[in-house]
């Protein structure tokens, strides 16, 4: 059903008032019939072309849609289409946040435990040195390596040998105080940043992890391997920079593997 515009509906008015004086008989000799019908003629042929034209448009269609509706029914139309739009929009900005977490984590996490990556815990090295200097607190930086782990890989696969990396990070998670820095340093070795605790604390940590994976064997129940950790660690030195301090907590897990692994070694 199709409704007219104001201008057609117009043109319609003036049609039927000038049909009517053409119609009269009183004017049939009035020499202005003749200019009159051309008017009538005119008329008519400009609203059928007008009509076409506003049938075939978007806008005719949206006019003659929403002439049906009430004020309110519009406004209630309209309110609704901007809701959808919200929830279209935050869709779209929480998709786009999963997005850039996903990415986020990924670019900081190691695939294969699911720990901190080597970027992400440099990162994070040198913010806790910077935080220790402002504080003049203390930071104990360590280093740990898994025992003799080529032989795992040689007896069980590789596959068995990521199986054994998993649960030793697991153990370190386990392990580890609340704020402490800790992830995947690269291969089989792990770093450990404990903030504010001295030598004593630092120690206890490590000895902690370290029996807790000391408790883990691999390839099953009957020729199994016991797993073991070796662990250097060191403190902050004030104004020092970081490679130098990891350079000591290596030099220490170098010491524990010389002295026969599985334990942890304080270096200077
Ligand atoms: P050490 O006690 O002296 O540390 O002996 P090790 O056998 O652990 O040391 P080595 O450096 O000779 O070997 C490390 C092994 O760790 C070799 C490498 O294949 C294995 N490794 C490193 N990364 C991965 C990994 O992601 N998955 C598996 N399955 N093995 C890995
Ligand atoms: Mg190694
Ligand atoms: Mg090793």
């Amino acid at each position: 059903m199709t409704r007219e515009s104001g201008v057609i509906k117009n043109g319609k008015v003036l049609l039927e008032r000038i049909q009517a004086l053409l119609d009269d008989p009183a004017h049939i000799d009035n020499p202005l019939r003749a200019v009159l019908q051309e008017v009538n003629d005119h008329i008519q042929s400009q609203n059928q072309r007008m009509e076409r034209l506003l049938r075939i448009s978007d806008g005719y269609q949206l006019l003659e849609h929403n002439e049906a509706l009430t004020l309110s029914e519009r406004c209630d139309k309209q309110i609704k289409r901007m809701e959808r739009l919200a929830r279209i929009s935050d869709q779209y900005q929480r998709n786009l946040w999963e997005v850039t977490e996903t990415l986020r984590q990924a670019a900081n996490q190691d695939p294969l435990t699911g720990l901190a990556n080597r970027r992400f815990l440099m990162e994070r090295l040198k913010e806790e040195t910077q935080r220790a200097a402002r504080k003049g607190s203390r930071l104990a930086i360590a280093l740990m390596d898994v025992d003799h782990f080529k032989q795992v890989n040689d007896r069980f696969g590789h596959e068995v040998g990521d199986v054994a990396l998993c649960e030793i990070a697991g153990a370190v998670r386990q392990e580890v105080r609340r704020y402490d820095v800790y992830g995947r340093w690269g291969g089989e070795e792990f770093l450990l940043v404990l903030p504010d605790a001295d030598p004593e604390e630092a120690v206890m940590v490590l000895e902690r992890i370290r029996q807790t994976i000391t408790a883990l064997t691999v390839g099953g129940d009957d020729p199994a391997i016991r797993l073991s950790a070796s662990f250097g660690v060191t403190l902050l030195r004030s104004g020092e920079d970081v490679d130098d301090a990891l350079k000591r907590a290596d030099d220490a897990l170098f010491k524990a593997k010389r002295e026969g692994r599985d334990r942890v070694v304080l270096g200077d």
